[in-house]
């Protein structure tokens, strides 16, 4: 009897466990096609982020500010996303000359749960800087959330991130001191999730940059950049041109011009689109 009790138990056993491994089986397999159903997405919204605006003017050239020429670039990248790919919803975080937050711009596309967040800026040398080297650094760079940051990298960092300042009780809002290069350096230590579509989509943008819209490309930059660490997706920093060079400047304020740029950053848009969708064909 008790042998037959003790072998009952061990079949007992021998079948909880069996269950048990049914059960992990199932539980696998359940998650293996969530994330298949997951990975299974389309773009579908995209958030355009033109940069500064109202009392912040962003950087400056001789007779142009950023705030303006950005903002009629993310007006027409988000035109053409609306006219070639109606399946796409644009979101703007401003469309005309206003202050907007850099968390209240994270927000909107936390929000909406955008799948891409492109943020369109403007470069410069700060004035201090010789004639010489104005005229010799023009250009493009796409920058997104990441560890490399060279000294020229965080200088664009301080700059982006220092608009914060100009918000009211700046110190309660962020954990961080734009002002800082420790506390820069700090928060780029967070690894995006999403650093590596960030960098595809990037390399896109600038490759349509240097071989489509004919400006120069200084490439895909990594850096502290708190827009692109508090969004969650893949999110780029656009800086479309150097308003310190003022042959760029004249060429950024050229309607034509910011057209060819705007498109630059559209048919990278689609062409990101289109393969990430076509992974999951
Ligand atoms: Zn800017």
């Amino acid at each position: 009897m008790f042998k037959v009790i003790g072998l009952t138990v061990k079949k007992r056993k021998i079948v909880k466990n069996i269950a048990i491994v049914i059960g992990l089986l199932a539980i696998t397999l359940l998650n293996s096609s969530t994330s298949l159903r997951k990975s299974d997405f389309k773009v579908k919204t995209v958030v355009i982020d033109a940069g500064h605006g109202g009392h912040d003017p962003g950087t400056h050239g001789a007779m142009s500010k950023e705030k303006d020429i950005v903002l009629k670039v993310a007006l027409q990248v988000g035109s053409y996303i609306e006219e070639y790919l109606p399946d796409v919803k644009v979101i703007y975080t401003r469309q005309e000359d206003k202050f907007v937050e850099l968390n209240v711009r994270a927000n909107i596309a936390n929000k909406n749960e955008a799948d891409v967040f492109i943020s369109v800026h403007a470069n410069s040398l700060p004035t201090n800087t010789s004639d010489d080297r104005k005229a010799s650094v023009y250009g493009t760079e796409t920058y997104v959330m990441g560890v490399q940051n060279s000294e020229r990298n965080l200088e664009v960092a301080k700059r982006e991130n220092s608009v914060i300042l100009l918000e009211e009780d700046y110190e309660k809002k962020y954990d961080f001191d734009p002002k800082s290069p420790e506390s820069l350096i700090l928060f780029s230590l967070t690894q995006s999730a999403f650093q590596e579509k960030s960098i595809y989509l990037a390399n896109m943008i600038e490759h349509q940059f240097s071989n489509r819209a004919g400006r120069r490309s200084y490439g895909v930059k990594q850096s502290s950049l708190y827009l692109m660490w508090s969004t969650s997706m893949p999110s780029v920093l656009v800086e479309i041109g150097y308003l310190s060079n003022p042959k760029e400047e004249m060429e950024l304020n050229n309607s034509s011009i910011q057209a060819n740029i705007a498109s630059g950053i559209f048919r990278a848009f689609r062409d990101y689109k289109n393969e990430i969708e076509s992974l999951n064909k």
